[in-house]
């Protein structure tokens, strides 16, 4: 597996946006037949070329949304009170409770390693939610999530061939 090159992923994403943009949006409204288990299939392949190690561009310019029991488990590890986390870390968005600051604080620059990775958010542990939701329910995320994640790219790279017969380069 190589390493997540930048330049080439910026490259590519100006080359091909409005394509994959469009893709994600026809497949999120009219899902062909069989998507679901695609994507099942094809998500393993992403792996297998991506390492987020050697990325984690969503640890640095992307927040998690932390539920009410992310906020308990994580705090109960610092000795803190929900609140005295809430207070230092966070900060509430259309309802949600996200970071205040990025790269996340939770991230070791040196390593790119999440410093609570057992106990990390629900929403982390599940990120780019590349299979594990009905493609047609988190299409619209994909289109956000484009742009800042090589794997979700990898995904719409791999599956225009299957669904629509085209290679991108
Ligand atoms: S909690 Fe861990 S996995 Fe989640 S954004 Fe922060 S560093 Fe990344
Ligand atoms: S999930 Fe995406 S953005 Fe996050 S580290 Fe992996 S490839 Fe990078």
């Amino acid at each position: 597996m190589l390493p997540v090159n930048f330049r080439s992923f910026r490259r590519k994403l100006t080359l091909h946006r409005k394509a994959f943009r469009s893709f994600l949006r026809k497949t999120g409204k009219t899902p062909p037949r069989g998507m679901d288990s695609i994507t099942s299939q094809t998500e393993p392949l992403v792996w297998k070329e991506v390492d987020c190690l050697s990325c984690a561009n969503c640890c640095k310019s992307m927040t998690p949304t932390f539920t009410k029991q992310d906020i308990k488990r994580i705090s109960a590890h610092f000795n803190q009170t929900p609140e005295a986390f809430i207070k230092q870390w966070l900060k509430k968005q259309d309802g949600d409770y996200i970071n205040k600051k990025m790269p996340c604080q939770f991230l070791d620059l040196k390593t790119n390693k999440c410093t609570i990775y057992e106990i990390r958010p629900a929403d982390c542990a599940g990120f780019p939610h590349l299979s594990k939701r009905k493609w047609s329910d988190y299409t619209h995320v994909h289109i956000q999530n484009i742009e800042y994640c090589p794997a979700t790219y990898k995904m719409v790279e791999k599956l225009i061939p299957i669904i629509e017969g085209k290679e991108t380069k």
